[in-house]
């Protein structure tokens, strides 16, 4: 396929994933968004303006042998401060995921897998029962081995409401500042960490683990002055 041409500048566009709907162009920051043939110019785009993170596009990383690449990144923000998304180009589908999530905040990192679709659920307030079908909870199952010691019933424990503050590289959708993300962590056994995103019609729930900095092995990080 023919590279696609920042349409503001001319610059040749990174779309290294085939996940990837949206990039950032490196040279003048243009949002552009990929269609089927062409490609949609969405206006400039703020740095994520994070000095302090030694994680940027490019970065390396292992996860249980499977080696990723960090190929782009949102950094969201929310009363109680702000934490960033990092989509991840996988050398080798996971568990049948064929990209995944480094959810970076406070000093944790989470690895989440793609997203599985479930019914929008009921009631959005902490301490209400969120029902995952039972064949989400079987693929869940089979994956985290170990992970979910039981079915218990998934309660919601935290709930927040997030925007998203800047973006860098590619993403595997269009992302839209104006639009306000819901997000519910629910209750777990062990690392595993389950998070729901609200949507209208349909939830996506995420699932994954939690692990240290060192874990990662990365490779290629920003260097950090002072560090
Ligand atoms: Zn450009």
């Amino acid at each position: 396929m023919d590279p696609f041409l920042c349409p503001q500048c001319g610059a040749t566009l990174k779309y290294t994933s085939s996940f990837a709907v949206s990039t950032v162009c490196e040279y003048c920051r243009s949002l552009v968004v990929r269609h089927d043939k062409n490609i949609e110019l969405w206006g400039k785009e703020a740095d994520l303006q994070d000095d302090l993170n030694p994680l940027q596009i490019g970065t390396r990383g292992t996860y249980q042998k499977t080696g990723f690449t960090i190929a782009g990144g949102v950094r969201l923000n929310h009363h109680e401060g702000f934490w960033h998304e990092w989509f991840l180009q996988l050398d080798q589908p996971v568990q049948n995921s064929n990209y995944a999530w480094l959810v970076q905040a406070q000093g944790e990192y989470q690895f989440l897998l793609e997203p599985l679709v479930i019914p929008p659920p009921l009631s959005r307030e902490v301490g209400a029962v969120v029902d995952v079908p039972n064949e989400i909870i079987k693929k869940i199952g089979v994956w985290s081995a170990g992970l979910l010691r039981d079915q218990d019933a998934f309660k919601i424990v935290d709930i927040r409401t997030a925007g998203m503050s800047g973006f860098v590289g590619q993403l595997p959708w269009a992302p839209d500042r104006n639009r306000q993300r819901m997000v519910a962590e629910l209750a777990s056994t062990g690392d595993l960490k389950l998070t729901v995103e609200f949507g209208i019609v349909s939830s996506q729930l995420y699932y994954g683990q939690v692990l240290y900095f060192e874990d990662f092995k990365f490779e290629n990080l920003k260097e950090i002055k002072g560090w």
